[in-house]
């Protein structure tokens, strides 16, 4: 599971996270959301470590993300971590992209590697696409390739950061049926979203961030149907 304890975050005299506590359990689905710069984000890339906090810790399955002694790499292998811009390598194929992880940071043979990532672009519905270069797919494809990206890392923990904010809107459902299928499937996920109609359905908890603080947390009926908060209530009333 993932603890996240007090934990403060600033780039230099802004604090964008102002204390925040929370734990999400093996299998659960925590959605995120809030204004822009409420600091979404900046969670997101401090549970893998790619920002150091400055105060409080981030427990991942027992192990401090921050801490001096934790092989970094090793434990971001448990955490994908997909963004709303993927920038694929233009110049491998779909196959080799999702390859690329496997092979250069577990160190696998390319067999090994591309049985898992043909099995993850089945997954994804991508298997015939294998053999393109990115530029030749639409970015519902590409965004669907990301996700098997991270996947074919076996990761026990995903990241999702608003995937479908720069798609067209044709092309947004895919993708959240992509992330729907991996919360059937029972992968711990935290996704940033502003899709609230498939946050409401998809999410065991819903957070609501206002500048740097969880203002709320709850199940969707109550963060969507009855918010305690109001800054909550005023933000769905914004977005709707
Ligand atoms: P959100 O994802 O909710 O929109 P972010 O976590 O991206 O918010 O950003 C929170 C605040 O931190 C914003 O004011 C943003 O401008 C600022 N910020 C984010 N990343 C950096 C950075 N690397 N350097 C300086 N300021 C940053
Ligand atoms: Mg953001």
């Amino acid at each position: 599971m993932i603890e996240i304890e007090n934990v403060r975050k600033s780039f230099g005299p802004l604090e964008v996270l102002k204390g925040i506590d929370l734990t999400v359990e093996k299998g659960e689905v925590l959605t995120v959301i809030g204004g822009s710069g409420s600091g979404k984000s900046t969670l997101l890339t401090c549970i893998n470590g790619l920002e150091p906090i400055d105060t409080g810790r981030i427990l991942v399955d027992g192990t401090h993300v921050h801490a001096k002694s934790t092989d970094i790499n090793k434990l971001r292998c448990k955490i994908g971590i997909v963004f709303q811009q993927f920038n694929a390598f233009p110049h491998l194929t779909v196959l080799e992209n999702v390859t690329l992880a496997p092979r250069k940071v577990k160190k696998m043979g390319r067999a090994e590697a591309e049985e898992i990532a043909i099995k993850q672009l089945n997954h994804v519905g991508l298997g015939e696409k294998r053999d393109v270069y990115p530029s030749r797919l639409s970015g519902g494809q590409q965004q669907r390739m990301a996700i098997a990206r991270a996947l074919a890392m076996s990761p026990d923990y995903m990241l999702f950061d608003e995937v479908t904010s720069a798609l067209d809107p044709q092309l947004v459902g895919e993708v959240l049926d992509t992330l729907k299928m991996l919360a059937d499937d029972g992968m711990t996920m935290i996704l940033v979203t502003h899709e609230m109609s498939f946050a409401r359905d998809v999410s065991d908890r819903v957070a609501f961030f206002h500048k740097g603080v969880m203002a709320e947390i709850g199940p969707p009926e109550q963060i969507f149907g009855d918010p305690q908060n109001e800054e909550t209530r005023q933000f769905l009333s914004n977005v709707r």
